[in-house]
């Protein structure tokens, strides 16, 4: 039985698809105004757990992710600047250009990490048609207005309006929101069209029957999760500063036009954060993948990180604990080659108890760090040979996605006082001289090597 948290209630439940046997998942992408962030990247790579999961249990997956290259705001709820139009006007290119260029560099990022490309990624800017259509439906059934210039969503008319944020009726009435805009009835209601847009140089333009504009930011993931899962589908999934205004209004907007429950999971990530407090793309503190590989990082060492911590809790960033993942990932496909070079069959009854313990942790809610003791214990056993051991590995690396059987040996250069003392180290051995072998073994480990003497020699390797 697979069990998620689903925020809409706010407890763990038994999944149930729509379709028997498959499932349709919707995830808000990246916007594409900058380098995607590495807690940008921890969501990405929850969703993709996520899947695997799905794919592991033998669901045939429909995933579908938008790319944000249009109308999305410094402020989640239409306060602010343009974010294409700011990265347009820092970097001396077209807002096209930018969307672009970002778009491949977070796409380079997705393939580092071994994140599954969805099946459907569809941009903003491809699909105003859908998103005009949606809004007229929204307006036939009263549920906007135009002030200002601007087509507004008029909370008032859903009554269900902040149900998955747990929003009080009383308090939105109250208008618990500050908002400078003074064309809304209601602090929380939101643009959905933008024609006098407030930027003047905004070059992203298209006709509409209400003027020439833009869309507002929620309506795009309505209309196009609505065009590719259809107007009942089963996740939708997100970082969880999207519950209380995006999520929020895309559930406004879609059940709004539909009058029907438009999905039935709302799973939401937790963030990663700083030692020094939150990290953002519009904070200016953030840190890219890049820069971690510049620092001699994998990616997929902060993929491993990521799978230290359960998704639901927040996950402090420190490059103590990204030396740490970086070094179990190593031992890890050390044992993995060791294991490959191993002769012997597996026996199938043998591996079926650890692919039940590794299923029980993946699918209740995607208990990672649970996942991970059992693929340790299974490394760790002494009652399985080689070839078991590589079979359950490369199972549990359909959801891990570590690369694994991919792994290759080490070869470590060495140069210096540790290569001249690994020299005279074989010639003592040679000689049979265990003692001066052995004090030599202690002076390179104190370097930071680590020694395996093998019938092919000696290999060396950093600790
Ligand atoms: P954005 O490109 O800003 O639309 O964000 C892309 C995704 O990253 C969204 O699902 C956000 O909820 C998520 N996100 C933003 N900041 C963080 C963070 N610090 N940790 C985890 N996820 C985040
Ligand atoms: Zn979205």
């Amino acid at each position: 039985m697979l069990k998620l948290f689903n925020t809409l209630g706010r407890k763990k439940e038994e999944f149930k698809p729509i379709k028997v046997g498959e499932v349709g998942i919707y995830t808000c992408g990246p916007t594409v105004y900058n380098y995607a962030h590495i807690g940008n990247l921890r969501t990405y790579i929850f969703e993709d757990i996520l899947k695997r999961i799905f794919l592991y249990n033998g669901f045939k997956v429909k995933h579908v992710m938008n790319i944000t290259d249009v109308g999305h705001l410094t402020g989640d709820a239409d306060s602010g600047v343009d974010k294409m139009l700011l990265a347009a006007q820092r970097e001396g290119k077209t807002a096209w250009d930018v969307a672009k260029f970002y778009t491949d560099a977070f796409f380079r990022d997705m393939e580092k990490l071994n994140i599954i490309k969805a099946d459907t990624v569809c941009n903003a800017t491809q699909h105003i048609k859908e998103m005009i259509e949606l809004i007229r439906r929204l307006e036939k059934k009263g549920i906007t207005y135009a002030a200002g210039g601007n087509v507004y969503y008029d909370i008032s008319k859903f009554k269900d309006y902040g149900k998955l944020a747990l929003l009080k009726q009383d308090d939105l009435k109250a208008g618990a929101r500050i908002d400078v805009d003074a064309n809304k009835k209601n602090p929380y209601d939101f643009v959905l069209w933008f024609t006098k847009s407030k930027f003047g140089e905004q070059e992203m333009q298209w006709d509409s029957p209400w003027g020439r504009g833009y869309p507002g930011w929620h309506i795009e993931c309505s209309a196009m999760s609505m065009k590719y899962l259809g107007e009942h589908f089963d996740i939708h999934c997100g970082g969880i500063d999207h519950i209380p205004i995006h999520h929020t209004n895309e559930i406004a907007q879609s059940e709004g036009a539909t009058g029907k429950k438009w999905v039935n999971y709302w799973i939401h990530g937790e963030f990663l954060v700083l030692e020094t407090g939150r990290m953002g793309k519009s904070l200016g503190n953030f840190i890219t993948l890049q820069n971690l590989t510049d620092q001699g990082f994998d990616a997929l060492d902060y993929r491993y990180m990521c799978l230290t911590a359960h998704y639901r809790k927040q996950l402090t960033f420190a490059l103590d604990a990204l030396e740490g993942a970086k070094n179990s990932l190593r031992r890890l496909r050390e044992k993995y080659i060791e294991f490959r070079k191993e002769t012997g069959k597996a026996d199938e009854k043998k591996l079926k108890s650890y692919k039940e313990k590794f299923t029980d942790a993946v699918n209740d809610d995607l208990n990672m760090p649970q996942a991970l003791a059992v693929v340790w214990e299974a490394v760790d056993d002494k009652n399985l040979n080689g070839a078991e051991k590589i079979a359950v590995l490369d199972d549990f690396d359909k959801v891990l996605g570590l690369r694994l059987s991919e792994s290759k040996e080490e070869n470590v250069e060495l140069t210096g006082e540790a290569k001249k003392l690994v020299e005279e180290r074989e010639k003592a051995r040679k000689a049979k001289d265990w003692k001066k072998s052995d004090e030599l073994r202690n002076k390179i480990e104190s370097l930071g090597y680590e020694l395996k003497d093998t019938p092919e020699g000696t290999k060396v390797k950093k600790k």
